[in-house]
């Protein structure tokens, strides 16, 4: 295996850089320092094209919740694929696998109130959708002027422009402004780290409420179309909030009126030890986005939700109430059947819950590191999404650089132990699939500690 797959490496190594322009990536760097390549998986593993097998903690972006090579969904695909790849769903055709994910998803968010599901192709799609159909349903509800959308510092929505501009972070928009008018961020409920300097969780989220609140008031309510945030900052850090903002916020929007949306997609299917964020505060969105855990990245795939309020409105005899919007591949059949496919993995082996037990685990582990190594300030695991956020010790709350060598020499301790961790701007993030065994989740613990004495030694 490992001589046969050598005798391509350096030649696809060379031309990685040479024709291909890498995702969130420095380009000079694309040749200088080539990537890791992936040539295949199984389970929890991947495999490079040397033969070199890695725990994939990070699940590749938080999104291969059912693991790689499960024989469920690759089954799935092969005998969709059998039968016809893909049609399109635009008005007058549709296909089996998309009725069947619709029915499905919409069984699974019922308790969040959800009413129809519109496909698309991925996370980003599926933030732009949401703004969109918001937008559309205040012109059909006759109050056009609503189309503001407000969002949280730190947030993540996506690369499109919609997305990006309700983004929390200036990193992902500098080098692509001007940003969308009419987007708008508060602060978000990070308990290690406030500008009110407040620890107390229940007073920090009604002090949070209060910024959308006045936010809202700012702006004028009747220009307001609706919040978004996640239930669980993913990209901006494992923020998990305290158990009363999510009640709080929905207060706020019912107030003025204002449509709620939740970006589940990371969040969503389970990762979070329930199946939706959202449903951790019992919340009821009035939008939600998926994508990543619908279908565990098998086949480009998103969706976004409509509840029956906002899709009551599209059958109103209005000359705006079609709906101009969609793509190509929305409903693509075989993104579809995987993702039929994948939920069925999710119920029938327990992830939501094994998602729960192993992220508990996780979580009395990580406390246990934070004791031991006073680099680590702060631990934060709901479910499987964890992070370990370094500090400069001895104490407080003052994020390491994010060019200090140390984070990342956690980070290759451990890939050099064969378990992939992320490095996040210095907090080190997992998110392993969610059918994750115990012996696994003990691999991973041991390269996180084994490579933290190394790292704190030599740094
Ligand atoms: N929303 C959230 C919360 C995300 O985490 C992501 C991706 N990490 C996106 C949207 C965008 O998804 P995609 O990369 O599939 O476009």
């Amino acid at each position: 295996m490992a001589n046969a797959a050598s005798s391509i490496t350096d030649l696809t190594r060379a031309d990685n850089g040479r024709h291909m322009l890498h995702p969130f990536s420095v380009v000079e760097s694309t040749s200088t320092t080539p990537p890791m390549i992936i040539d295949r998986g199984e389970g929890s593993f991947i495999y490079d094209v040397d033969g070199n097998a890695y725990l994939d903690a990070v699940s590749s972006l938080w999104n291969v919740n059912v693991g790689h090579r499960h024989p469920v969904v690759n089954r799935a695909i092969v005998e969709q694929l059998n039968r016809i790849a893909y049609y399109k769903i635009f008005t007058d055709t549709s296909n089996i696998p998309a009725i069947e994910l619709s029915r499905k998803v919409m069984q699974l968010a019922e308790p969040e109130g959800m009413a129809k599901i519109f496909f698309v192709s991925g996370g980003s799609d599926a933030v732009e959708t949401a703004f969109k159909l918001v937008r559309q349903y205040w012109k059909l509800e006759g109050e056009p002027q609503r189309s503001k959308i407000i969002s949280l510092k730190g947030g993540y929505h996506g690369v499109h422009f919609g997305g990006m501009s309700a983004g929390g972070n200036p990193l992902y928009q500098r080098a692509y402004e001007p940003l969308v008018p009419g987007f708008f961020q508060v602060e978000r409920p990070f308990q290690f780290r406030n500008i009110w300097d407040e620890k107390d969780p229940k007073r920090l989220a009604t002090l949070c409420a209060e910024a959308l609140d006045r936010e809202i008031l700012h702006q004028a309510p009747e220009t307001v179309a609706a919040f978004i945030a996640e239930p669980i900052q993913g990209a901006g850090g494992v923020i998990i909030p305290p158990d009363d903002y999510w009640p709080l916020i929905r207060a706020v929007c019912d107030r003025h009126n204002i449509l709620l949306i939740a970006d589940e997609v990371i969040t969503g299917f389970g990762r979070t030890g329930k199946m939706f964020g959202s449903r951790l505060w019992n919340v009821k969105p009035d939008l939600m986005c998926f994508a990543k855990g619908i279908n565990s990245g098998y086949v480009p795939l998103g969706a976004t939700a409509v509840n029956a309020r906002v899709e009551k409105s599209f059958h109103r005899d209005h000359p705006l109430a079609p709906l101009l919007h969609g793509y190509t591949t929305s409903g693509h059949a075989l993104a579809c059947a995987s993702g039929v496919a994948n939920l069925k993995v999710v119920e029938d082996e327990n992830l939501v819950e094994n998602a729960a037990v192993q992220g508990a685990y996780i979580a009395q582990a990580f406390s246990k590191f934070a004791q031991r190594f006073n680099v680590i300030g702060n631990v934060r695991v709901k479910g499987l999404m964890g992070a370990l956020e370094l500090i400069v010790p001895p104490g407080g709350n003052t994020q390491i650089a994010a060019d200090h060598p140390l984070p990342r020499a956690v980070q290759q301790g451990c890939l050099k132990r064969g378990v992939i961790v992320r490095n996040q701007l210095g907090t080190i993030e997992i998110s392993p699939p969610l059918n994750v065994s115990r012996s696994e989740v003990d691999l991973m613990l041991n390269a996180l500690e084994e490579s933290f004495i190394e790292a704190m030694t030599n740094h």
